[in-house]
């Protein structure tokens, strides 16, 4: 096998990512990416650049479908400026209890995956129609499908199980994880010295936690869908169901039909808790460290909650692992927020992290714990695309 140029397709509410690497003898290197950026819009963007940086397309297009904006997407990647993708891989948050395999996508996949839309509600609608436009505007290339669950396959039963009765547990209902290909990642990076007891925290908009022994997922903190775990941008995380039946119980007062007010509910614990819930300013950590900066009380609890609650789960997390090796943050908030990690770990001096506030005033790669700290603490960004691209090019030789 010559060049393989590969295609990585990235879907979130309102925007495509994409990039294409080239893949030969084993080596992996980025050609470029790109996004489409303000689905919905009238100004959208739509750009590529190189693997220098360089941008190759920088446009301001109306966007006012996701058709429209994977159309520019698919129409670039056509034009002779651009080497033709031969494979594409598609980032999935979750394929519902029968689709944990990273695998080759069919019409029937699909149609399966779909079917399980209430394991991502928010995040599976999108990336369902891109799988079916990708089908539709690349005939002839394989698509294949990788999953955020996909890494979390190794985690016990008891991990796993959800305290429910046994008819909901049979119906799929379980902890499945996310942002698993991040944690692959995380784990590809630090081959081959993955140490035996790690904890990762990814902290992005989305947030989660992952306890990994020997690069094997032992625990996750998101569960059935993307929205338990730790709180994040505008999620609540886990949460006494008690709150969730108070509020669903108060839209039902309004709401004419059960599906009406569950849709709402959705939207309440999804999209308008979470930092942004509590702050009631902004779901975004750099908004809320300049609000800090004016005194601004709401931010400052949005944020200690946020910081609060990871501490707790990296607790419970080294009792699980019966020690740490090794903290990882990572992700927007992870990689850039001095203060977040400052905060988290300022408590976790008991735990064997101890930060170096030198070396945690930086963004992006380094280590970060002090000479003496029993646990190293590291900021590693992820290599999301990459690890997709690993998948395609392993299953296309089978
Ligand atoms: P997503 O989950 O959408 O991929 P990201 O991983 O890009 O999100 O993370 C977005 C979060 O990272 C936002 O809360 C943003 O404020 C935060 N972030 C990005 N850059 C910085 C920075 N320089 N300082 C503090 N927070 C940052």
């Amino acid at each position: 096998m010559s060049s393989l140029p590969v295609l990585v397709l990235n879907s979130g509410s309102s925007s495509i990512k994409f990039s294409v690497y080239e893949s030969a003898h084993g080596d992996r290197s980025k050609l470029f990416e790109g996004a489409v950026d303000g689905i919905g819009t009238d100004l959208g963007k739509f750009w590529i650049k190189d693997a220098a940086g360089k941008k190759l397309v920088d446009q301001t297009p109306a966007l006012p479908t996701r058709a429209v904006a994977f159309a520019l997407v698919a129409s670039a990647l056509h034009s002779s400026d651009f080497p033709a993708p031969q494979a594409i891989g598609h980032r999935m948050v979750s394929g519902g209890p029968t689709v944990q395999e990273n695998q080759r996508i069919t019409p029937e996949l699909i149609d399966e995956m779909e079917s399980y839309t209430a394991f991502a509600p928010l995040h599976t609608p999108i990336a369902i129609y891109i799988m079916r436009e990708a089908l539709r505007l690349f005939p002839g290339i394989p698509n294949f499908v990788c999953l955020d669950t996909y890494f979390h396959r190794t985690m016990p039963e008891v991990a796993k199980h959800m305290p429910i009765p046994d008819e909901y547990t049979e119906m799929g209902v379980r902890r499945y994880g996310a942002h698993g290909v991040s944690y692959e990642s995380i784990v590809y990076q630090l081959e081959p010295k993955v140490p035996e007891k790690l904890i990762v925290a990814h902290l992005g908009n989305g947030a989660s936690i992952s306890a990994i022994r020997n690069g094997q997922c032992l625990d996750t903190s998101m569960g059935l869908t993307p929205t338990g775990g730790i709180i994040s941008g505008t999620r609540t995380g886990d949460i006494d169901p008690g709150v969730l039946l108070f509020i669903l119980r108060k839209i039902a007062e309004t709401t004419e039909s059960a599906t009406a007010a569950a849709d709402q509910l959705e939207i309440v614990a999804s999209k308008k808790a979470g930092l942004l819930g509590v702050s009631g300013l902004s779901n975004d950590m750099r908004d809320l460290r300049e609000a800090i900066k004016t005194g601004n009380a709401k931010a400052r609890l949005a944020v200690d909650k946020f910081t609060w609650t990871i501490a707790k789960w990296i607790g419970s997390f080294v009792a699980e692992l019966g020690g740490l090796d090794m903290l990882v943050f990572t992700g927007g908030i992870g990689e850039n927020d001095i203060a977040s990690r400052a905060e988290i770990c300022a408590g976790l001096g008991a735990l064997g992290i101890v930060l170096d506030p030198a070396r945690n005033n930086t963004r992006g790669e380094a280590v970060i714990s002090a000479e003496n700290s029993p646990v190293t603490v590291r900021v590693i960004p992820p290599a999301e695309d990459l690890m997709i691209v690993n998948h395609v090019i392993r299953l296309m030789g089978k």
